[in-house]
């Protein structure tokens, strides 16, 4: 990957305007306030991430997770504060403009073509800003970052089939490949895992910790065996603010977090099957 490029580009970016801040987080959402009709989805948010860290989000439905996403991409304008990265105010800023800054996002449901192969998906991500005729015209290879981020996300086997014919879970990989050649220095993935069969999830929980290991992740997440398996430093929002932030056991023993979100009832058959579960970071 050509990530250290990137980020000279993202350094030298931010010096014609303001200069990098070199102690503060590489996000940094301050006083956020989304508003929908009269409804507070966001409502004060103060959020923050480090470089290089792996932050899991959560929360109950509805508790602004993907609001927050959609702000710091670019895709919902907030009534109210800041989100800073790398120095840079985003708000403001088009969708865009934040891809080009360094920001990668997926959604629940993949945006993948069905009709292109996996290894086209890529190779289309990859042209994004150039005309279709030169990318057409491109030769087609499986070498340089698309071909690294099709071995990362694991999906070198059906390189060449439809990506309509790929599983659900292949479909999320597909679609973080398709993040990956656009190098990203700060991913946000919401929900990657739902839907997922047991063993497409610890992939993705492997592909995560391998990613976080050159770039930011925060990912949402709403399965706590998964948490359990894989985060290490977890926010948890409730009604668009942070109602804590800690390491997977002290959030979990939180008495709010457990009234209003790990209250609910967990997936028994999951536990049966992980009779060993543990914590695997931090
Ligand atoms: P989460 O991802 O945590 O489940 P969301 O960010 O999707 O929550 O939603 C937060 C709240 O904002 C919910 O009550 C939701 O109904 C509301 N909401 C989200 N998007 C919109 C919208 N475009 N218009 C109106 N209400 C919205
Ligand atoms: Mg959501």
């Amino acid at each position: 990957m050509t990530h250290s490029e990137d980020r000279s580009a993202a350094e030298a970016h931010s010096d014609r305007g303001h200069s990098e801040d070199r102690s503060a987080a590489l996000l940094e959402v301050s006083g956020l306030e989304v508003v929908f009709d009269g409804f507070r989805a966001i409502d004060g948010l103060d959020f923050s991430v480090e470089e290089g860290e792996l932050r899991f989000l959560i929360g109950p439905n509805g508790a602004g997770k993907t609001t927050l996403v959609d702000v710091i991409t670019g895709l919902t304008r907030p009534a109210g504060g800041s989100v800073r990265f790398a120095g840079e105010e985003l708000v403001g800023r088009r969708e865009h403009d934040i891809v080009r800054l360094g920001i990668g996002r997926s959604f629940q449901t993949p945006t993948v073509f069905d009709h292109l192969t996996v290894v086209e998906n890529i190779d289309l991500a990859a042209s994004v800003g150039m005309g279709w005729r030169a990318m057409l015209r491109r030769r087609r290879g499986i070498d340089g970052p698309v071909g690294e981020a099709l071995e990362t996300v694991g999906l070198e086997a059906p390189a060449d089939r439809p990506a309509g014919e790929l599983s659900h879970g292949q479909k999320q990989w597909l679609e973080i490949g398709m993040l990956l050649v656009q190098d990203p220095r700060l991913l946000l993935l919401d929900e990657p895992v739902a839907g997922m069969s047991r063993e497409e999830r610890t992939r993705t929980g492997e592909l995560l910790q391998l990613l976080c290991q050159s770039r930011t992740v925060v990912v949402v997440e709403h399965d706590m065996d998964f948490l359990r398996r894989f985060a290490s430093k977890v926010t948890v929002m409730h009604e668009g603010k942070v109602l804590c932030e800690g390491g997977v056991a002290e959030v979990q023993a939180n008495a709010t977090v457990q009234e209003v979100y790990l209250g609910r009832p967990e997936r028994r058959t999951e536990e049966k099957t992980t009779p060993t579960v543990t914590t695997t970071a931090g």
